[in-house]
């Protein structure tokens, strides 16, 4: 029997299937990542473009991406460098038909965790992906948010002023919450449930959210009137 833990923190890993979204804009070969990544046991989500891709990665939530660097719309470098300033810290494989050492070194210097060059050995590319969660998953979660970076596992805001503030657990899990998902606006009711499952007044959010703002900074926390909130604005 597991043992009841009230207020336990929402945490992004308790599914078993990871999540991957995966770039790409070539039909047949987007079909055969799909269906190798589906087959080894991954939740999927394709975009055949990089607009899709940003959209996606902004609002939804991944443990990796497999992003390809040449597509419409928006080029798959640029939708890395978007993410990583907008706070998604995602781990990305990188597959590109631009392989030479110039081109990796681009693609890991503008946020890459990997790079693989195609045509590519498939067997590789699994192994790859298999690292990157594994890195993932054991690496401390870092989450970026207004004036700093969160350390989820330690519950400690590094300000860029050098100051660490230490938050309670609720905090934490309500803070980690809206980082997660940088522009989505959240209704209270739906923090309620999600960060304060045994509490039934939305109250609980208000009173956190004040917390949060007292310790972090007012800016820390936007309201949406008449809905709830968000993260504020990352710098
Ligand atoms: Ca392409």
């Amino acid at each position: 029997m597991t043992p009841a833990r009230p207020g336990a923190p929402y945490t992004s890993s308790m599914s078993d299937r990871a999540r991957i979204l995966l770039v790409e804009d070539d039909v047949r070969l987007a079909q055969l990542l799909d269906q190798l990544l589906t087959a080894e046991g991954y939740d999927t989500v394709l975009a055949r473009d990089g607009q899709r891709a940003l959209h996606e990665g902004l609002t939804q939530q991944f443990d990796a991406i497999v992003l390809d660097r040449g597509l419409p719309v928006l080029e798959g470098l640029d939708v890395l460098t978007r993410l990583r300033s907008r706070g998604v810290l995602t781990p990305a494989l990188v597959l590109s038909a631009l392989s030479n050492p110039a081109d990796r070194v681009e693609g890991l210097d503008r946020g890459a965790e990997d790079y693989l060059g195609k045509p590519f050995d498939i067997d590789e590319l699994l192994a790859r992906v298999r690292a990157l969660l594994r890195r993932h998953r054991t690496s401390v979660p870092m989450v970026a948010v207004p004036g700093g970076t969160f350390d989820v596992a330690s519950r400690t805001v590094s300000t860029r002023t050098g100051q660490d503030v230490m938050l309670s657990e609720r905090e934490a899990a309500l803070l980690e919450r809206l980082a997660r998902r940088p522009n989505q606006v959240f209704e209270r009711e739906d923090l309620l449930a999600e960060v304060f499952p045994d509490a039934d007044d939305p109250g609980v959010v208000d009173t956190y959210v004040h917390y949060l703002r007292k310790k972090l900074g007012r800016q820390t926390v936007t309201t949406i009137r008449g809905i709830g909130y968000r993260l504020g604005a990352l710098s």
